[in-house]
């Protein structure tokens, strides 16, 4: 197997790894401060994290019972592979979705079927039902929004997928906050589905690596059989109780994104370029008259680091970006018109 990669480089403006363009608050800051020097470092954590899932529950209007937390929401992901995926198990994703489902459902040596949307990448119900039907997996992925097409998966391929599963569904909203719907209060004990959520994206701490998903009672059982002991430390259950107080000053930062991804839509559109419309807070574009690996380089020397998604499967000639600041988008726009005028 060869390992999940995403170019690092160091340059000005990095708008590869979909993260918010913006730091947390300072108030947040002051908090983690003090909690650093009041976590009795020398115990083990909550194993349990209580208050932690008390606090999300409260968030979701369920019970913390329903509330399993982990360090990032790949690691969630990891976790019900773990309790579901393995040998002898087969687990669903449609391509191109997010590339770890696949990539961990392997690890666990789980078989992977990859049903396939369509040529303009939007995905049919009647593709789920097929493969729902023919391989009757353990775990069926869905990415709403998808990453990394950006698009909103209509409410009938989740209907779809509950419809025709005879194991779980995993619906990942990573980017939930920039969409136009949620599944969260779909989630029941009488529904096989459980939904993901990250501190990742909108509430600004790639660094510190949470995820969450809420999922029937007897799941989240299943999941905490597969973690291993004391997974989430005590600084993190405490800096993460501290972050959801300040949820709604994040939030607030969402409306900003969704209008330089209009501007930046717009711009692209205008370009030599194939833009897909996005509920995210990233866009995928294809350059049409220039090989994209060539107008990445052009853009990394420029100071502008995106997404070389061209030698992906099904995503042959396509870059992605993610929305950052107004002056990030806008040394972005400027990279991309001149990479772009070069042949
Ligand atoms: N799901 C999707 C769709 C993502 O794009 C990402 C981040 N790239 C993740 C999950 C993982 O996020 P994290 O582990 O930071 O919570």
């Amino acid at each position: 197997m060869s390992g999940y990669h995403s170019a690092q480089v160091d340059v000005p403006v990095r708008l590869n790894t979909n993260e918010s363009p913006f730091p947390p608050p300072d108030g947040w800051l002051d908090a983690v401060a003090n909690i650093a020097k009041t976590v009795p470092w020398n115990r083990y954590p909550d194993r349990g994290a209580i208050e932690l899932r008390e606090t999300i529950a409260r968030r979701h209007n369920v019970s913390p019972a329903n509330i399993f937390v982990a360090n990032g929401s790949n690691e969630v992901i990891q976790t019900i592979l773990l309790a579901y995926g393995g040998a002898g198990r087969c687990v669903a994703t449609f391509e191109p979705t997010y590339q770890m489902y696949s990539q961990i459902a392997g690890v666990t040596g789980a078989d992977v079927v990859q049903g396939e949307r369509k040529a303009d990448l939007t995905l049919d119900p009647l593709e789920i039902e097929r493969v729902l039907t023919r391989d009757k997996p353990s775990v069926s992925f869905l990415c709403n929004p998808n990453n990394p097409t950006g698009l909103i998966e209509p409410r009938a391929n989740l209907d779809a997928l509950l419809a025709h599963t005879t194991g779980i569904v995993v619906v990942d909203e990573a980017y939930a906050e920039f969409s136009e719907w949620s599944a969260m209060d779909m989630v029941s004990e009488d529904k096989p589905l459980a939904v993901t959520r990250t501190f990742s994206k909108t509430l600004s701490m790639a660094a510190l690596r949470v995820g969450y998903v809420v999922a029937p009672k007897q799941m989240i059982a299943d999941l905490e059989i597969a973690v291993l002991p004391y997974h989430l430390d005590s600084f993190k259950q405490a800096a993460t109780i501290a972050a959801l107080g300040f949820v709604s000053e994040m939030e607030q930062r969402v409306d900003a994104i969704k209008s330089e991804r209009t501007r930046i839509f717009t711009a692209v559109s205008d370009m030599d370029c194939d833009v897909w419309p996005s509920g995210s807070n990233f866009i995928l574009f294809r350059p049409r008259s220039s090989a994209a690996s060539a107008v990445w380089q052009r853009m990394v020397d420029a100071g502008v680091l995106v997404r070389d998604c061209s030698t992906w499967p099904r995503l042959t000639g396509c870059l992605r970006v993610t929305v950052g600041t107004a002056d990030e988008n806008s040394a972005f726009l400027g990279a991309l018109s001149a990479a772009l005028s070069i042949n």
